[in-house]
Formats: C-alpha cells, sequence, structure tokens
C-alpha cells in the first residue's frame, strides 16, 4: 500500500526514502520539495531524476485531499473550502485574505464529538480525527489554490484539536520548524472547549502557540445550554488550566466568548465574565477576550444580540481592565463564520 508522505514525520520520511533514494542530500531535497517549495505533484520535483520521481510515484502518495467544493465572499473574499479524504470523509476549511497576513482556519477533526449547541460542526456526526497529513493538507492546498502566501493559521475549523492531541502535536512541529513551513508562534492559534489534561501538556511543551479558550459562559448553568457535552471540565479549573498555560508559554491567551441573547450577554454576565478572570489572574496585557456575536445556524433557534448591546458589554470587560475585541463575522455570506462550518 502506497504510504501518504504528510503522514510520516521527519525520521520516518528519512527512513521511508531509504529504499527508494541513496543519497542524505537528495532526501533533504525532497522534504525542501514537500514544505517550503510546496510541489503539488512529483513531477514538479525538477532537481530530482525522472527515474526517482517515478519511483516515488509508486511508493507514495503526496496529496490524499480533494477539493470538493469551494464558495467565495462576495463580502470579504473569504473562502470556503469542502474537502473530502480518501475514505470519503468530509470537512471544511476556511482562507481569511487579509492586507497584513492572510490566515487560515483549519479541521482537526470530521465532525465534532463536543456538539456545542450554537455549532454547525458539532451538529455533523463525528467519523475520525484528521490524520497529521491531512491537517497539514490544508493549507498547503489552499495556498496552492488561493495562490496567495499564508502567515497564520487557525485551529478552529471543524472538530476539537485537544482531542487528537498527537496529531495536532506533530503538524504543530511542522508548522514551527524553520526548515519547513516556518510560521511564527505568535501567528498559530489553538482554540478548545477546555480539556484540562491536554491544555496543561500542550503548556508543558511549551510550543509558544497562543491558545483560545472557548469558555462562553460565566457559569455552569449557561455553560450547559451552550455546550451540554463540557467533557467534565468546570469553569474554574478551566481558568486555571488557561492561568498555568501563560505562566509556563509566556504566551498570550484569547477566551472567546460566543454572545447569544437573552443567555449570556447581559450586563451582569459582563460584569462576572470580569470578575472571574481577575479571580483568576487572568486580566492582564496577555490576555484579550474575543467577542462573537452569535453567527445563525441552520435548525439552532439562538439568537444574535443587538449591536448595541454586544457594544455594553464589551465597555463592562474595559472598564474592569480587560482588552476584547468583537469579531467581525467572516464570510457570513457563503456560511464560513464562527460556528458556521457544517452542511
Ligand atoms: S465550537 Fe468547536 S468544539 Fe464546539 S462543536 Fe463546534 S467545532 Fe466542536
Amino acid at each position: 500500500m502506497k504510504k501518504y508522505l504528510l503522514d510520516l514525520t521527519n525520521a520516518q520520511l528519512k527512513d521511508a526514502l531509504k529504499h527508494v533514494i541513496a543519497q542524505d542530500y537528495r532526501i533533504n531535497q525532497i522534504s525542501d520539495w514537500i514544505y517550503v517549495k510546496k510541489a503539488a505533484s512529483f513531477d514538479g520535483f525538477t532537481n530530482i531524476s525522472k527515474d526517482i520521481r517515478e519511483k516515488l510515484g509508486e511508493k507514495f502518495i503526496l496529496r490524499a485531499l480533494k477539493i470538493l467544493k469551494k464558495e467565495k465572499s462576495v463580502i470579504d473574499g473569504t473562502i470556503r473550502y469542502t474537502f473530502q479524504t480518501l475514505d470519503k470523509k468530509q470537512f471544511f476549511a476556511v482562507f481569511l485574505p487579509s492586507k497584513s497576513k492572510n490566515s487560515v482556519c483549519i479541521s482537526s477533526q470530521t465532525g465534532c464529538p463536543v456538539s456545542c449547541a450554537f455549532c454547525s460542526s458539532g451538529k455533523t456526526k463525528f467519523c475520525r480525527n484528521l490524520s497529521r497529513g491531512e491537517i497539514i493538507e490544508q493549507i498547503l492546498q489552499i495556498e496552492n489554490d488561493a495562490k496567495e502566501k499564508i502567515g497564520g493559521v487557525l485551529f478552529m475549523g471543524m472538530g476539537e484539536p485537544m482531542l487528537n492531541f498527537n496529531n495536532l502535536e506533530q503538524s504543530l512541529k511542522v508548522l514551527l520548524s524553520n526548515k519547513e513551513f516556518g510560521i511564527g508562534k505568535r501567528h498559530i492559534t489553538v482554540s478548545t472547549v477546555g480539556i484540562v489534561p491536554a491544555i496543561k501538556k500542550l503548556a508543558d511543551e511549551n510550543y509558544g502557540v497562543r491558545l483560545a479558550l472557548s469558555l462562553h459562559a460565566v457559569d455552569e448553568k449557561q455553560r450547559r445550554i451552550l455546550i451540554p457535552n463540557n467533557l467534565g471540565f468546570t469553569i474554574p479549573e478551566i481558568l486555571n488550566a488557561g492561568k498555568y498555560y501563560l505562566k509556563k508559554t509566556n504566551s498570550r491567551l484569547t477566551v472567546e466568548y460566543i454572545l447569544v441573547k437573552g443567555i449570556n450577554d447581559s450586563a451582569a454576565d459582563a460584569h462576572k465574565l470580569a470578575r472571574l478572570l481577575r479571580q483568576n489572574d487572568l486580566i492582564n496585557p496577555d490576555v484579550q477576550a474575543n467577542l462573537i456575536p452569535f453567527n445563525p445556524v441552520n435548525g439552532v433557534s439562538f439568537q444574535t444580540p443587538a449591536e448595541e448591546s454586544v457594544q455594553k458589554f464589551k465597555n463592562i470587560l474595559k472598564l474592569s481592565g480587560l482588552t476584547s475585541n468583537i469579531r467581525q463575522a467572516k464570510g457570513a455570506d457563503i456560511s464560513a463564520a464562527c460556528g458556521q462550518l457544517g452542511y
């Protein structure tokens, strides 16, 4: 059976290629074609002999994902991609163009086992974790298709990255390595609903990437409405893990807070959120709140709060010393905004 090259770690790649190529420097050239020059086919490895390229094609797969669908927003140029794996599983990724730095929002699983009540991905039946290669290939394919350089990666697409920890970690290593993607640690964000042991493990590994804690609620009752399957971790435990992450990595933390009308968007909620963060030493320049007005999702009866109440929420946080940012929905016309990545 052919091996999927992007699934192999550096050491595994060297080992696998030993049977095809004798010289070490050729192996380095191949790694360069895969991760630095990002060739989309073996034919593109132009300084490798035709003979070796043919052998590579016989033994390995370079691309395992197919772009099934591509939708571009007429509002802001955001592109939503539907990918299909070799075993016919589907998932999504989003290209977010920007004058300063293009980013991609990528998936870590097909479907999502967490099933947040506000999220379209959560309504999609969980199938499996994406492999190391399938995670990285999303970036390679989007870069190639959009013909744009990508400088930022958000693990915020379909799935809970911390439930696919090994492949998350493997892909972070490739993205951060200067010999491969070379993306700065400050330009990579891993989002989590709050899988406490995994947050601590990621902190201990100290890759220094940014962490986005999807808190979304100020008490357990609210959180159960928004994230019915909270995997057993309480708000204090999650905030404590966030504090641990900051201390260990010297990085930045974003507290993600989806604002749903009548559920968690009142002035009292804003005060309570500030209080919770203060109690956990999380009001400081390394912490920012991302306020995300709920984006409509088919079959979900939640409502988007009025602009004034979002602004009021932000002002209360500001008076409490917490910087916050109201996230503008990107690609809302193609269902590519936060929480809308589903079928
Ligand atoms: S918000 Fe994230 S964790 Fe929750 S269902 Fe959607 S993809 Fe899964």
